[in-house]
């Protein structure tokens, strides 16, 4: 996607796709102002079993509350991504994740806590040591927290990524594939990730219901992940009866609005009272 189009012999500035358009200058210098003061926000979307009913984990995703008009998560994301900005907002996203944990474990709830990471992360050298000193700093988080990263994040530079996610996995900390099967999978790489856990890509549980070609994939990609030793999450469902059919595949965990959308952590806490956390989730 470029800056400028060319059609019919005409060239057309779409200011938007210009890195370097004074808009985009703007909203960067904002978003930095936004980083440095505290003001971006973490909203949680909850993950529930389908064996045991319970809601295990819940995964952070990056708001910026206030901000008119809204910038959506992806849009910032690429926004932090081409400014460098990526760096200490994967970092911060990181800390506040682990005082979620924290939050949690206080209210009672032992879950585990997803963050996604970008490609961009996985091409700086001391990203592992990083998330190894923090994880030792909060000894008790080992192993629940959890890194998403994406296939298609792996692409672009599958060497280097690829020694950082070894070096994390090495370091004990578990990594899942996000976002599976929306962007140029590769079975090669598939098969080589150290990762635990798998996402299927909400475009492929939209239409469960209604579209076979939809039911083969997901199942087969259920088979396949369960077969490499993974486990398997599918993204982005909305009713009960898609759940129905996932359990009938053996998914192991599913997350999307049929459980909660993505909020603020008090509100969420609210929602999931420990005790009966088995218990058709949420009063929405
Ligand atoms: P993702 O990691 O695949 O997150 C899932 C997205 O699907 C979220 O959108 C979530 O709100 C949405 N979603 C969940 N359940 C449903 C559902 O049942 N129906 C529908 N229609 N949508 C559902 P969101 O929050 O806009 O985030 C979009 C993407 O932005 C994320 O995709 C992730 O790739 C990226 N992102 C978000 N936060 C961060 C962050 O802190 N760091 C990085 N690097 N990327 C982030
Ligand atoms: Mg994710
Ligand atoms: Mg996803
Ligand atoms: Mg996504």
């Amino acid at each position: 996607e470029s800056a400028i189009a060319i059609e019919k012999g005409m060239a057309y500035y779409t200011p938007a796709r210009d890195p370097y358009s004074p808009e985009r200058l703007t909203l960067v210098t904002e978003l930095r102002h936004a980083l440095e003061h505290n003001e971006l926000a973490l909203w949680y979307q909850p993950k529930r079993c389908l064996k045991s009913n319970e809601i295990v984990g819940v995964e952070a995703l990056i708001r910026w509350p206030g901000r008119q008009p809204a910038v959506h998560a992806d849009q910032l994301i690429a926004l932090a991504e081409q400014s460098g900005l990526i760096r200490p907002l994967t970092r911060w996203v990181m800390e506040q994740a682990l005082a979620a944990r924290n939050v949690l474990l206080e209210a009672g709830l032992d879950l585990t806590v997803s963050i996604n990471i970008s490609p961009n992360n996985l091409r700086e050298r001391d990203f592992p040591l990083f998330v190894q000193r923090l994880m030792t700093s909060h000894h008790q988080h080992r192993g629940r927290l959890i890194l998403e990263v994406t296939e298609t994040s792996m692409m672009q530079d599958p060497a280097n990524s690829m020694r950082t996610l070894r070096s994390l996995d090495y370091a004990g900390i578990p990594l899942a594939i996000d976002d599976f099967g929306s962007g140029y999978s590769s079975l090669s790489y598939i098969k080589q990730l150290p990762a635990c856990e798998v996402k299927i890509d909400r475009s492929l549980v939209t239409d469960l219901l209604t579209h076979t070609d939809d039911r083969i994939i997901v199942k087969t990609t259920i088979d396949m992940c369960h077969n490499l030793g993974y486990q398997v999450v599918a993204e982005g469902v909305e009713d009960e009866a898609t759940t129905e059919l996932l359990r009938e595949m053996g998914c192991d965990m599913i997350q999307g609005y049929v459980l909660a959308k993505p909020q603020p952590l008090a509100d969420l806490i609210a929602q999931l009272r420990p005790g009966d956390r088995d218990l058709p989730v949420l009063r929405q």
